[in-house]
């Protein structure tokens, strides 16, 4: 098996192979560009040394030494010769990359004397001892582990000692001084020497790259992206040029456009008379590349063409090496630039504007997650890295906050007002919490799963959100929590980041997402390519303008019961479920429509003729029942009773088991004038806005938690009979739709029989999931990870669908539902709707829609198009 490719060799290896370092220096090598001369090792070597358990390889020597004589041939040098020393540097390159992960060595071949005859050669002393003392170091550290910072350490004393502060300043006496120095650190450390054979520096050097590849920080790197562990890295072996050699010298790294905006021209910086490690390692302050051009202007235009040529080669961003020596430019290294989601989609746009890409390799270049960190802020990741966590939940919302933290809502509403920045932290939320919610920064509960009341509700407003953190106890009545061992009283600063569920003490810095016109062109680029459609579910207007705004094309979930989070409304909605009889029920009933009527207005008005599909109500009644004392005292009052009488009235409410209880659809058929007043209000605002605007509105009312067909057809009968009556009265028409959501294991099964009566189909799939598991959605944050952990779930089924079990479930339904209608429309509205993978099966399953919180819509169009262009190719 052939091993080692020179750069410049015939052959068509790929990344896989070769790294991407190497790769693209044989590529590179291939276009004519500047590039030192050398080879690669590739990365089947490293997987064959690391699975013979990391003994000699000797399976390579042999190649290595041919490649070594051919490598001296081509460049007219000798490693290991005094005469003419070749030096080389010995640097990693993984399939993909892993920036800094793996390790480098530079200027091999030096020795006590090969460093005589660079000195005799460059007539420069100095530099041949400081290139000397470099890879001593360098080598210490990569091949025995000697920390880099003991060899800082020494040339600091030195510097102090000689009362110079730059590197440049020491004498050719203090550099042969620090190189004794250095050698006994070996001894010290490892009982250990530098080695004076130039084959051993290069055999050892290649082991300890190959052993890099399981150092920590790699695993690391590799877990926390995905990156396959077996690939193993390539070596790259090559004639080292000086960019510390004299005069017109330097190196630098450029990316042709700026990776943290996008913005096209070079973006870098450099260092004259300096070596790779200066510029990375900030021991010295880089200039910025314009300045470049003042100072060698000819290398300037040179790299500035080289760049042109390479992205638009490559027909991306580029993210470059180069180094000057004796004013001669090479390019050490070329790779895609690695950039924040605001360059993404910029770059992703000019690329398509240039010419270079089209549309679709645009499309699939972006990732959904990237969205999240434009329509959201995030914290400053420099700021992250020192962060004090104090403990990690599941991250339901996206988004950065800082504020002082507050145990009930009410507080936090009085804080809010006073001007500070407030954080609700609750065991869990419930509407009472709503004017808390809505003045909040974020908000944390320690109860709670990826579809608890707060995760939903914080989505559909955008606002920063982790819940289910297992290690926090809320004590309310001391205001006080304790966060994994750490006691917080009300007022204290946390900072939440919604994005990855992590909650750390004090203030960090934050970025400002920052949405721009490049995302929409993109997202109306996805929107042409995407055969499914993306709803939104929302119910404020503030949400369903918000929707729109993000380009959703219809509302496939308006949770009519979330329009009743308000005090007012609260307290009606209260009235409603507590009233004994028909005709209290009625009278709260009457002002509950007046309210719906309002509600459903503004919302056909924004919606103008996009679809809306309004869900009657679903509220597991615990939600909606008044706790505090006060609460009850004031809905007694209301109601004309006493508290004892309306305590009694509570405690029958009180359910073993809400979220299976009396609840959806299983309300209307116990107490039918709800539903009967919900659709009226509906079919009247939409009436309204009909005659008003003058476009049909055809409103689709969702009956939730239907599980035998027989529910479904007594519902239908009813709600018909009701709207019929209606119109009929006022001698108008509109067409308006009556179907249902899928969300119990058994509708699915007898899908065929509900949509003998059903219009349209959409899944419920978070309470799908939770019936389908038995899992709580309410409860799954205390053990979904130690689920995750032990490998029994890969994800949380309420965050990404589960496919095998719910998925099948789904799919029996769409089967069934489209055997007795072929023309069934078929939506999702479950949180997973918003859900990058989740939406590709959907897709596959033959669903016309899926329907998310607003702020998913984005990132739900952009996954859409990609599953399509997916399987396209
Ligand atoms: C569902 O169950 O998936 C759903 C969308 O309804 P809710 O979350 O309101 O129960
Ligand atoms: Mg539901």
């Amino acid at each position: 098996m052939q091993y080692i490719y020179a750069f410049a060799e015939d052959q068509t290896l790929t990344n896989t192979e070769l790294g991407g370092k190497g790769a693209n220096l044989a590529e590179m090598t291939r276009l004519g560009l500047p590039v030192p001369a050398g080879f690669t090792i590739t990365t089947a070597a490293c997987q064959r040394y690391l699975t013979n358990g990391q003994a000699e390889c000797d399976f390579l020597k042999d190649d290595l030494m041919k490649a070594v004589q051919q490598l001296e041939a081509t460049t007219h040098r000798q490693l290991g010769n005094p005469e003419q020393p070749l030096l080389v540097s010995v640097r990693s390159g993984a399939p993909i990359s892993m920036p800094g992960m793996m390790d480098t060595v530079l200027n091999l071949g030096l020795n006590d004397q090969t460093v005589e005859g660079l000195a005799k050669q460059t007539h420069n002393p100095w530099f041949a001892y400081d290139c000397y003392r470099r890879l001593i170091q360098m080598f210490g550290d990569v091949v025995y582990g000697i920390d880099k910072s003991i060899f800082e350490a020494e040339l600091t004393a030195l510097k102090r000692a000689k009362q110079v502060t730059s590197d440049t300043d020491l004498t050719l006496a203090d550099l042969k001084q620090l190189i004794q120095t250095y050698q006994t650190l070996y001894q010290n450390t490892d009982d250990a020497q530098f080695p004076q054979s130039v084959t051993a520096q290069l055999t050892l050097a290649v082991e300890a790259v190959f052993k890099s590849w399981l150092n920590p920080r790699a695993k690391t790197y590799r877990r926390l992206h995905e990156i396959d562990a077996t690939m193993g890295t390539a070596v790259n072996i090559q004639q080292m040029v000086f960019g510390n050699y004299q005069g017109q010298s330097g190196t630098g790294v450029a990316f042709t456009r700026n990776p943290a905006t996008g913005e096209p021209g070079l973006f870098g910086e450099y260092l004259l008379n300096a070596q790779g490690e200066d510029v990375v390692a900030g021991i010295r302050t880089p200039e910025p590349i314009a300045t470049l051009k003042a100072q060698l202007p000819t290398i300037y235009e040179q790299f500035k063409t080289l760049a042109n040529q390479l992205e638009r080669h490559y027909q991306d961003m580029q993210d470059m090496e180069f180094t000057i020596e004796a004013g001669q430019l090479y390019v050490l290294q070329t790779r895609i630039g690695k950039r924040t989601p605001q360059a993404a989609f910029k770059i992703a746009l000019d690329l398509v504007n240039e010419g270079l890409i089209n549309r679709q390799t645009a499309i699939l270049r972006l990732k959904p997650a990237m969205i999240e960190g434009l329509l959201h802020p995030v914290f400053d990741p420099q700021a992250l890295k020192q962060a004090p966590l104090l403990l990690t939940g599941l991250p339901a919302s996206p988004g950065a906050a800082t504020g002082a933290i507050y145990f009930d809502a009410q507080q936090a509403q009085v804080a809010h007002e006073a001007g500070e920045k407030v954080i609700l932290v609750r065991q869990e939320t419930s509407p009472e919490d709503i004017d808390g919610m809505v003045v909040s920064q974020a908000i944390v509960t320690s109860r709670g799963g990826m579809t608890s009341h707060a995760a939903v509700v914080a989505r559909g407003m955008g606002c920063c959100c982790v819940v289910g953190c297992a290690q926090l106890s809320v004590d309310t009545d001391q205001k006080q929590a304790d966060f994994n061992g750490q006691l917080l009283k009300e007022g204290a600063i946390i900072s939440v980041d919604g994005h990855t569920g992590r909650i750390y003490l004090g203030a960090l810095g934050q970025q400002t997402g920052k949405q721009q016109a490049a995302l929409n062109t993109i997202l109306d680029w996805c929107d042409a390519e995407a055969p499914i459609d993306v709803w939104a579910n929302a119910e404020t207007p503030k949400e369903v303008a918000t929707a729109f705004e993000f380009g959703a094309k219809g509302l496939g979930l308006v949770r009519t019961e979330h329009m009743f989070f308000g005090p007012e409304r609260l307290f009606k909605m209260r009235e409603m479920i507590l009233a004994d009889q028909l005709s209290d029920r009625q009278i709260a009933l009457a002002a509950l429509k007046e309210l719906q009527l309002a509600d459903f207005k503004a919302i056909f008005e924004l919606a103008q003729d996009r679809p809306c599909t309004i869900r009657l109500l679903d509220p597991p009644l615990h939600e909606f029942l008044p706790q505090a004392t006060a609460d009850q005292v004031a809905l007694a009052t209301a109601l004309q009773i006493s508290p004892a009488e309306i305590k009694r009235r509570i405690a029958a409410k009180i359910e073993v088991n809400p979220m299976l209880g009396h609840r959806g659809s299983r309300l209307a058929v116990t107490y039918p004038e709800i539903y009967q007043m919900q659709v009226l209000a509906i079919i009247e605002s939409a009436l309204a806005v009909q005659v008003e605007q003058g476009h049909a509105v055809a409103p689709k009312i969702m009956l939730p938690l239907i599980g035998t067909a027989a529910e479904m057809q007594l519902l239908k009968q009813q709600l018909t009979a009701t709207i019929d009556t209606f119109l009929a009265q006022q001698a108008q028409t509109i067409a308006y739709q009556i179907g249902t959501m899928i969300e119990v294991p058994r509708a699915c099964l007898v899908a065929d029989q509900i949509a003998d009566s059903a219009d349209f189909f959409s899944f419920g799939t978070n309470d799908l999931t939770q019936m389908t598991f038995g899992f709580s959605r309410d409860d799954i944050g205390h053990f979904i990870g130690a689920y995750q952990e032990q490998a029994i779930l890969s994800s949380d089924p309420f965050q990404t669908l589960d496919q095998d079990g719910v998925g099948a479930l789904m799919r029996i339904a769409i089967q069934k539902g489209r055997q007795t209608k072929p023309e069934l429309s078929i939506g999702v509205c479950g949180e997973v709707g918003g859900d990058p993978s989740s939406i590709a099966f959907c897709q596959a399953l033959g669903v016309d829609y899926v329907s998310c919180s607003p702020y998913r819509v984005p990132s739900a169009r952009l996954a859409a198009a990609q599953v399509a262009l997916q399987t396209r190719v």
